[in-house]
């Protein structure tokens, strides 16, 4: 990786902007068809790969998450703390994203894509409360991966995970063969995700010479809504937790905190983070043992950014093919958001990989994601910097819980 000249997101921006001429080429000598039949292909080569991926990666990385929680048995009472602050303000980001979502495309901001000679997006069907839930439990464990049902393999993850833990020495043959192959899968995405150039440039070019370039505002409106979200999710949850549970002011708060946001918006890296984002909580009161469980677990599974990102895009991607969904439907993406924010990777571009996830279960056509593939990185920016502020703002409000008494700024 680092023997190229490029690094990755150059080669992306270099490849979305070369797609956008193209695609606009193309519009404007009136041969679009000619972008669907040859170049469109290798996008969809693309996506196959990502869909193909997407199934190891959630089933392996949620057994290996559950595998590692198996010391916060030991760790007590903050481990349920911590999981309880995740899951709540990772839920409440789902509803801050799908509310900003639906007012955009309430007030039309969203477009609704033309589809191109014949082709169809299949619908989202929409079913009730019961057969949803009912549906999330597997009968089959080879259907499961065989149709991608996201949900089901997540359940088997979590069952998995924990009969592996159930096992205890037992189970250490299988704890290390997920170690391994979950290492092995890793490298895979790694490759498939270096492939994105090519898909970026191809979709791009696709979507901008069908489409026309209108299409080009409507994603600077979708960024638009996503930060608007990252911005109140952080106003609303941060600096309310901050003060009311941790006793610290929210300006000092944001102001300490500020290395660590700043590093993470560069490097959408929750996990590089890690170091930063523990020395700034301590700056703001953290003790040390509770901020060294909360944070490289937080930068694993604590990822309000994603989920909010994860909504939005759900929201727009489904008016794009068409789709209005139901209040029913809704829930259902802040459960599999929910989930899917939990197994993202607090790596770059992983939050994209787990949309995939999204989108299958609410019967989404995965190839809409390239249409907001090439801009990937500015919404991953955004939604790092508010994963890992979620991370700092846990482990003061953690601290305070354990200790009975507020925080005390440095
Ligand atoms: N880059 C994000 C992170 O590291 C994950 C994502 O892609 O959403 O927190």
């Amino acid at each position: 990786m680092e023997k190229k000249k490029l690094s990755l997101p150059v080669q992306i921006v270099i490849a979305l902007i070369l797609g956008i001429v193209v695609g606009l080429a193309f519009y404007f000598m009136g041969k679009p068809e000619i972008t669907t039949n040859y170049l469109k292909p290798f996008g969809t080569i693309f996506v196959n790969l990502l869909k193909f991926i997407v199934v190891p990666v959630v089933l392996l990385s949620m057994i290996d998450g559950i595998i590692s929680m198996g010391d916060m048995k030991k760790v007590g009472s903050v481990g349920w703390k911590t999981v309880a602050y995740f899951l709540v303000t990772t839920a409440v980001a789902c509803v801050i994203g799908l509310v900003f979502a639906n007012i955009f495309n309430n007030v039309g901001l969203f477009p609704t894509l033309q589809l191109v000679d014949g082709q169809v997006w299949e619908k989202a069907t929409s079913a009730n409360f019961m057969d949803t839930l009912i549906g999330i439990f597997p009968s089959n464990l080879w259907e499961s991966f065989r149709t991608s049902n996201m949900l089901q393999v997540i359940v088997i993850a979590i069952l998995l995970g924990g009969g592996i833990l159930a096992a205890g020495e037992k189970g250490k043959l299988a704890q290390d063969m997920v170690t391994s192959l979950y290492a092995v899968i890793e490298r895979v995405m790694a490759f498939i995700i270096s492939l994105s150039p090519i898909g970026v440039f191809t979709m791009m070019a696709w979507v901008v010479a069908t489409q026309g370039p209108e299409i080009l505002g409507s994603l600077g409106i979708v960024l638009g809504c996503a930060y608007l979200g990252y911005i109140v999710h952080a106003v609303l949850c941060y600096s309310v937790s901050a003060k009311a549970f941790a006793g610290v002011n929210p300006i000092t708060f944001f102001k300490k905190a500020s290395p660590a946001m700043i590093f993470a918006f560069t490097s959408t890296s929750s996990a590089a983070t890690i170091p930063l984002s523990m020395e700034c909580s301590e700056e703001l009161g953290a003790e040390n043992d509770v901020s060294s469980f909360v944070i490289p677990l937080g930068a694993t599974i604590n990822m309000d950014g994603t989920a909010i990102y994860q909504c939005v895009a759900t929201i727009f991607l489904a008016t794009c093919c068409g789709m209005t969904l139901t209040v029913g439907q809704m829930v259902t993406i802040v459960v599999t958001a929910t989930l899917a924010s939990i197994g993202t990777a607090g790596t770059p571009g992983a939050g994209m990989i787990m949309l995939a996830m999204v989108l299958q279960a609410m019967n989404i056509p995965v190839d809409m994601i390239m249409i907001i593939y090439g801009v990937d990185r500015l919404f991953d920016m955004g939604r790092t910097c508010l994963n890992i502020t979620g991370d700092i703002s846990c482990a003061l409000c953690v601290t305070k819980w354990e200790s009975k008494k507020a925080a005390e700024v440095k």
